[in-house]
Parts: structure tokens; C-alpha cells; sequence
């Protein structure tokens, strides 16, 4: 099972808890086949996932919101990683051939057994939800609903309507209208909204981070970026030094695009260069922007890193009017 949350799952679930209280309260009463969880990326739809799926299986004392122990055998298997009765599906990426169109999907292979080879994931829903729990609740979690094909979302159906074994399906997703209707009209749906600063803060030294106000501003009420506070720290950190350099001279922003390169994380880089610009003229914003899309590309292009990572330097020294 792959691990959705980084950086200790016990303090993320209980963070969970905290930051999402009002619908734990309601997902832990929930007694229906299927909940869909919608709102903006990194919202924290993940973390609340896995906190009701220890909800449906915890044979402990609940909390003030009904959530789980984190006590218990099964919560303990939860937040190491190694809970049998929980299954995460994740669209794949896939790349047409020729050119760099990557679209993500939740192939048929997720579903059941198919002919189409390499495609297949390791369990797929079928086979899981055939294994009686171990504890008291199967819960199969499909992260990017939006992603599932139609061929996939019909072959679900049916296991959506009566699953095996009394299962539970929380589906995530960040655009409810891109999920097929089918899925929409057979699952009790629940928002996820951001949280207050002051509520992300407390979370924060909750898990033992130190107060970090950059970190906070560029969440804006996401609690998903929590669980990743540390790479999200070092990120922020290198896009402002990145910013930095571009206008210290030609050979400072060429070294700095060197350092850039090694250390760039396609999840949060993009997103923290951006945040660093925020305070920029809109015009110089929106060149810097295209500049930024530019080296995206040309990554997922396979252009060559190095270059594409100076022309990158060399393209937003022009537009922040350094060169
Ligand atoms: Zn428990």
C-alpha cells in the first residue's frame, strides 16, 4: 500500500481531526456505500480519507468528533503504513506517443483484471474488495475521481451499489463537474474547505514544526501542504533564492539556475517560484510566468535539464528587467 502522507500519518490523522472536526462528525455516522470529497488541490482530502478510513475501523474510544482512537491495533496499522483493509488508487500518467502529452487516468486495470498489459495495478479493486476485512471496514480511496475513464467508472458501478462486504468508497476530487455523473449521483457529497491561518498555525506545532509565516501565507488554508511542510520549506526557500540571484548578474543567476536544477521538485517548485514573484509588477509576473511554463515544457519534452534550466535564468532576467 503506498503511504499517502508523508512526515508521520498518526500526527496528520489526528491533525486531520483537528482542522476537519465538523466532517469527521459526519463521515464517522455515515453509514451509506460511498462519499465523495471535493474541494481545491492539497485542500487536505487525502489526510481526511485516510482519517475515515481509521474512523470505519477504529475498535477504540472515538473522540469529541467521532474520530478515530489512534490507539487501537487498527489505528496503529493505519498510521504505519500497513492497514490490510484500505486501498488507494491513483490516476497514472501516460504519455501518447511522440510528442510530451501527458494525461493522467485511472485505467480499467485499476478496476479488474485486464488485457491491458502494463497498464495493471498491483490489487485492483475487485480483487480487494473480494478479502472479508480484517478489522471491520474495506474502504478503497480513488484519489482524482475526475480521472477515471468510462470504461473504469462502469466497471465500478456495480461494486459502488453493493459492495462486498459492506466496503466503503471515498472518492477525491478537485473539479466536481469532471466527474462522470454516474459516480456524482451514487455518493453523499462533502466539501472540503480551506482553514483559518491561525488554524493551520496551531496544526503546525501540532506536528512539531516550527513557526514558519512564508509557509503559512503560501498555503492559503490548504492543511494538505502541512503534510509536507519540510519540502515545502526548502522549496520556498529556493525559489527565493533563485529570485535572488537573477538579479546579482549573469554569472550569479546562471550558477543559481545550476542549483535550481538539482533541487527542482516538479510538485512544489513551479507553484513556490510563482509565490515568489507575487509581489511583482503584473506585467513583469506575467512574463516570468511564461518563462516558467517554457521550462515545463521543454522538461516533459526531454529537452536537455541544463539548458533548459538557463534559458530559464536568462529569460527571467529579461523579464524582471535585470538584463
Ligand atoms: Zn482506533
Amino acid at each position: 500500500m503506498t503511504l499517502g502522507l508523508s512526515g508521520g500519518l498518526s500526527a496528520s490523522l489526528s491533525g486531520a481531526a483537528q482542522l476537519h472536526g465538523p466532517l469527521l462528525e459526519q463521515t464517522g455516522v455515515f453509514r451509506g456505500n460511498a462519499l465523495l470529497l471535493t474541494g481545491p488541490a492539497r485542500v487536505g482530502k487525502l489526510a481526511l480519507a485516510w482519517a475515515i478510513a481509521a474512523q470505519h475501523n477504529c475498535a477504540g474510544t472515538r473522540g469529541m468528533y467521532g474520530e478515530a482512537c489512534g490507539q487501537c491495533p487498527s489505528c496503529l496499522a493505519l498510521a504505519a503504513g500497513a492497514h490490510p483493509d484500505v486501498l488507494l488508487i491513483e490516476p497514472r500518467a501516460t504519455t501518447t506517443t511522440g510528442k510530451a502529452a501527458r494525461r493522467r487516468v485511472i485505467p480499467i486495470g485499476a478496476i479488474l483484471e485486464s488485457r491491458d498489459k502494463g497498464r495493471e495495478y498491483d490489487v485492483h479493486v475487485f480483487e480487494f474488495l473480494e478479502v472479508r476485512p480484517t478489522w471491520r471496514r474495506r474502504v478503497v480511496m480513488v484519489q482524482g475521481a475526475e480521472f477515471l475513464g468510462q470504461e473504469a467508472a462502469n466497471a465500478l458501478l456495480k461494486l459502488v451499489e453493493e459492495p462486498p462486504h459492506g466496503a466503503l468508497f471515498v472518492f477525491l476530487a478537485e473539479d466536481l463537474r469532471a466527474v462522470l455523473p454516474t459516480i456524482v449521483s451514487r455518493s453523499a457529497r462533502l466539501n472540503v474547505a480551506p482553514v483559518s491561518d491561525p488554524a493551520l498555525e496551531r496544526a503546525l506545532a501540532r506536528q512539531g514544526e516550527a513557526a514558519d509565516p512564508a509557509l503559512v501565507e503560501f498555503a492559503a488554508g490548504r492543511a494538505g501542504v502541512l503534510a509536507h511542510a519540510a519540502t515545502v520549506h526548502a522549496a520556498l526557500t529556493s525559489a527565493a533564492e533563485f529570485t535572488d540571484a537573477l538579479g546579482e548578474g549573469l554569472l550569479s543567476a546562471l550558477e543559481a539556475a545550476e542549483q535550481l536544477e538539482k533541487h527542482w521538485d516538479p510538485a512544489w517548485h513551479p507553484e513556490t517560484l510563482r509565490f515568489a514573484w507575487r509581489t511583482l509588477p503584473p506585467h513583469q509576473r506575467a512574463r516570468a510566468d511564461a518563462a516558467l511554463l517554457a521550462l515545463q515544457e521543454a522538461l516533459e519534452a526531454y529537452a536537455s535539464p541544463s539548458l533548459s534550466f538557463q534559458v530559464l535564468a536568462l529569460r527571467l532576467r529579461e523579464a524582471l528587467g535585470h538584463a
